[in-house]
């Protein structure tokens, strides 16, 4: 089946049976018990019995909390789904019945939502095998965040011991009014590099700066110079974000300190961008420490993160309209890439497809109230990822599950034959 009208058909008849109720029991369980990176415990350990009782066979403990499900169901192609566990260290502030009860710890980026959609896909798809050929794979990734679980899941041979994938698709919560499908065709996530900067010095007393190297001043230049990078090296039509978000030197005013210590982020689009900002970056550290007559080379560690992601054209486009034409022309647009980072596209091997979208979810009462009168200046007044205030609405139960059951459909084999 490749027809976008005739697999939102059969999308919209096999997820009939899906009740927001049941969809919201275990979304909000998720919600009230959220879990750190690679402390997914009883979360996978939901999402693993759930798949276990529609006839997944499930294997739990991929890079220590991570649970693959997979179903084979004839000759056809291998579709992986994935969907995200882990928590933030945010104290929720939504005041939700539902809230969490683990102490500074909280969904505050939604992936309780992502793997109630995931479960409710994966058994969804389950019951309406016969609709379909080929092998489907249901990922559990723990520690997007900040752990690198995706990297971790490679690492513990997500590619080998698993059927390779054919087309691999996740789908995040993002803020908006509720019931959005934003696709972006290409570049969909930047990369994120931190890099940690130390400045080493000749501390002294306050009050004798000559007898001294003074690491904060030679620091503070870092600094201000690290702003000519993206202004001043990077090309007018290309992007690139550079941080500082952290600045650690000295215990009191009146001593030099020896040392400073500084923390930065790159978001890049381009990987020659990325090059490129990342030397400028060492450059500067060095010819700061050089003028200044530091003792002691400064040290540059570069901790390369996330890469971009960057969404097969074609396999968009196919998805793209599958979900225009399951949830209306109007809800699908384009809104370019953003500087937000993902480690998704580690899970797709070297050369495989893979689509990535988001499904918009602040409730229209929330969305109306926020101040502005243009889309921007709202979409930059509701609460969004990361906030304490956070609160996807459970509208968007059915409908993301139903854009994961409809991509998977729009690639598996044999639907409709
Ligand atoms: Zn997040
Ligand atoms: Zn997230």
């Amino acid at each position: 089946m490749t027809e976008p009208a005739d697999v939102a058909r059969l999308t919209r008849d096999i997820t009939s049976g899906l009740k927001t109720g049941d969809l919201e029991d275990f979304y909000q369980d998720l919600h009230r018990h959220p879990e750190l990176a690679f402390r997914e415990h009883r979360t996978a350990a939901k999402l693993a019995a759930r798949l276990r009782a529609a006839g997944y066979e499930v294997t739990e403990g991929v890079a220590r909390t991570g649970v693959v499900g997979v179903l084979a169901h004839g000759d056809g192609p291998v579709v992986w789904l994935r969907g995200d566990m882990d928590a933030l260290p945010v104290r929720e502030a939504t005041g939700l019945p539902y809230a969490s009860t683990v102490d500074g710890v909280m969904h505050a980026c939604g992936h309780d939502l992502h793997i109630t959609w995931l479960t409710a896909a994966a058994e969804v798809l389950a019951a309406a095998r016969d609709t379909w050929s080929g092998t489907l794979v249901v990922v559990g990734q723990p520690a997007e965040e900040a752990g690198g679980g995706a990297a971790a899941m490679v690492a513990d041979g997500i590619h080998e011991r698993f059927p390779r994938p054919d087309a691999l698709f996740g789908q995040h919560v993002a803020p908006g009014l509720a019931g959005f499908y934003p696709h972006t065709p290409g570049l969909t996530l930047s990369a994120s590099d931190d890099i940690d900067v130390v400045v080493h010095g000749l501390g002294g007393h306050g009050s004798r700066p000559e007898s001294t190297v003074d690491p904060v001043v030679t620091a503070a230049h870092v600094v201000t110079r690290l702003q000519t990078v993206v202004s001043r090296e990077v090309a007018a039509g290309e992007s690139a974000v550079l941080t500082v978000g952290r600045f650690h030197a000295g215990t009191q005013s009146n001593v030099i300190p020896a040392e400073a210590r500084l923390g930065l982020n790159v978001r890049t689009q381009d990987v020659r961008v990325r090059e490129r900002v990342l030397t400028a970056v060492r450059r500067i550290v060095e010819g700061e420490c050089a003028a200044a007559g530091c003792p002691v080379p400064p040290e540059v560690t570069v901790h390369r993160g996330y890469p971009s992601t960057v969404n097969d054209p074609s396999l968009d486009a196919r998805i793209a309209a599958v979900h225009r034409e399951l949830l209306g022309e109007h809800t699908v647009f384009d809104f370019g890439p953003a500087m937000g980072s993902e480690d998704f596209s580690l899970l797709a091997p070297e050369g495989v497809p893979y689509d990535y979208w988001y499904v918009t979810s602040t409730p229209a009462a929330v969305w109306d109230a926020a101040p502005g009168e243009e889309l921007m200046e709202k979409f930059l007044n509701v609460p969004g990822n990361h906030s304490p205030l956070f609160a996807p609405d459970p509208s968007v139960l059915i409908p993301g599950t139903r854009t994961l059951v409809s991509a998977a459909l729009s690639r598996l084999g044999g639907t409709g034959t």
